[in-house]
């Protein structure tokens, strides 16, 4: 069975895998499965990274369930896998087939008698953000992330350990697992290999001073609009305006809001398409008088993602405009957003009006403002480069832009890359 529990002192695995993401848990459950001991670092206290945040995927637009549960009963039952959620890598030092390992595990509040009863959470009166819907809704001081976390164990936002609210939430379990004094524990590791994969974060859509985002209510984010469709999200579910909780008639996606940019992010980020195109779905189901209207310069749909284009053109209430949005601005007497773009084939200026607008804002590694250990190489953007001597091998959206299945393609690879170097110890 994997442990959940806090440890101390030194452990030893072939393979250290940092971030719990879809790159992260595929590597660890690949290596695993070949025999090999793996630690699975993941810095918030749940396992599943961003692509627990999504509604569904595409292209077949099933819920992340389907991919992350079967995933996590592979970790459960693989006593090859240890996993540390709260912990972060401190330091590492050594050379490929010998790294020493500093690991930082910082405290839950809450230990593995926990059972996920909610009794705790009921009693508490302090409320935070909630980060997992981008602070949208919010829960209380004790909390259990989200409905699949993994571990499935309540987790005390560290502001509140020493407030003397919290009190209440321990004399309401029955079970003795809450625990207010818990410390930050020091892990020393050996391993093998290291591979990193810390994943994204959304490019910062406030920067974009044209789009109109922080600025106008009806203007959102495509990572937004993932927790909007959610029924475990701040709406459960209900995609309504912002600024008036109406249903809504009218939606325009804004592609390339701030990517192939050279004041923002020059790359692509191969999803943002498939997103907006999904994310229509999601709207379309709801409201099926709804007009959507998806701005782009090119559409990027690459391989077999060409059908699930194909599939969404045929809605005739999806239509595609080909023009970047220059600038957003909002109809002052009913809060409506009017998008104007040029054609880039034939100059014309369009201007549409709509009652929500989508940025399809791109993936920011997380590398590029927290930079792997051992001077480890990045690309001009921070994503981890190709074939690094250093030994550290990325793995997942820390080394380039791209969807679930090819993370895991990749993944796969990097847990191979790593049981080779371990095994030329
Ligand atoms: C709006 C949007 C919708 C999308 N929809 C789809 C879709 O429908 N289908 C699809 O195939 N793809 C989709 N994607 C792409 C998908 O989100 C990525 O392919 C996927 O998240 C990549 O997983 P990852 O593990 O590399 O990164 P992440 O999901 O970002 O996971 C990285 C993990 O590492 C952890 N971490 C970060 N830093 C550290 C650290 N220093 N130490 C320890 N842990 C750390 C993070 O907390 C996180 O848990 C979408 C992307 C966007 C922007």
């Amino acid at each position: 069975m994997a442990e959940f529990k806090p440890v101390e002192g030194q452990i030893k695995a072939d393979t250290l895998v940092v971030g719990g993401g879809i790159a992260g848990i595929t590597t660890a459950i690949e290596t695993a499965e070949m025999g090999k001991k793996v630690i699975l670092l993941e810095r918030l206290p749940y396992l599943g990274g961003r692509v627990a945040r999504i509604h569904q995927y595409f292209p077949k637009l099933c819920p992340p369930t389907c991919g992350i549960e079967i995933n996590l009963k592979r970790i459960r039952i693989n006593p090859n896998i240890r996993v540390l959620t709260l912990a972060e890598v401190e330091s590492i030092s050594g050379t490929p087939g010998n790294f020493e390992v500093k690991i930082k595990q910082n405290p839950r509040y809450v230990n593995e008698k926990c059972t996920a009863c909610g009794e705790c959470e009921k009693v508490c009166d302090i409320e935070r953000d909630n980060d997992f819907n981008h602070g949208l809704d919010k829960t209380k001081a004790i909390y259990l992330p989200h409905a699949m976390a993994y571990p499935p164990q309540y987790v005390v936002d560290p502001k509140y350990a020493g407030d003397e609210g919290m009190k209440k939430c321990v004399d309401a379990c029955d079970y003795d697992a809450i625990d207010l004094n818990m410390q930050a524990k020091e892990v020393s590791a050996t391993v093998g290999a290291v591979v990193w994969a810390t994943g994204w974060k959304p490019y910062d859509a406030s920067k974009i001073d044209n789009l109109g985002y922080g600025q106008y209510k009806n203007v959102v984010t495509n990572a937004i609009m993932e927790r909007l469709a959610s029924q475990n999200g701040p709406t459960e579910g209900k995609i309504v305006r912002p600024s008036d909780q109406k249903g809504i008639k009218s939606v325009g996606f804004v592609q390339c809001a701030g990517s192939r940019d050279e004041n923002h992010l020059p790359y692509c980020s191969a999803v943002c398409c498939l997103a907006s195109m999904k994310q229509a779905t999601y709207i379309r189901n709801l409201y099926p008088e709804a007009d959507i209207h998806i701005f782009y310069i090119d559409v990027r749909s690459p391989g077999r993602m060409e059908d699930f284009y194909t599939k969404i053109q045929e809605d005739k209430k999806i239509h595609f405009h080909r023009g970047k949005v220059a600038k957003i601005s909002e109809n002052p007497t009913n809060g409506n957003l009017i998008l104007e773009a040029e054609n880039t084939l034939t100059g014309e200026i369009v201007k549409t009006e709509v009652e929500l607008a989508v940025l399809a804002t791109g993936m920011v590694p997380n590398t590029s403002v927290d930079a792997p250990p051992l001077d480890t190489p990045l690309d001009e953007f921070g994503f981890i480069a190709p074939n690094s001597k250093t030994g550290i091998i990325g793995a997942g959206v820390s080394s380039r832009p791209q969807d679930v299945s090819i993370t895991v393609q990749e993944a796969t690879g990097a847990a191979m890359k790593a049981i080779n170097i371990g095994m030329g110890r």
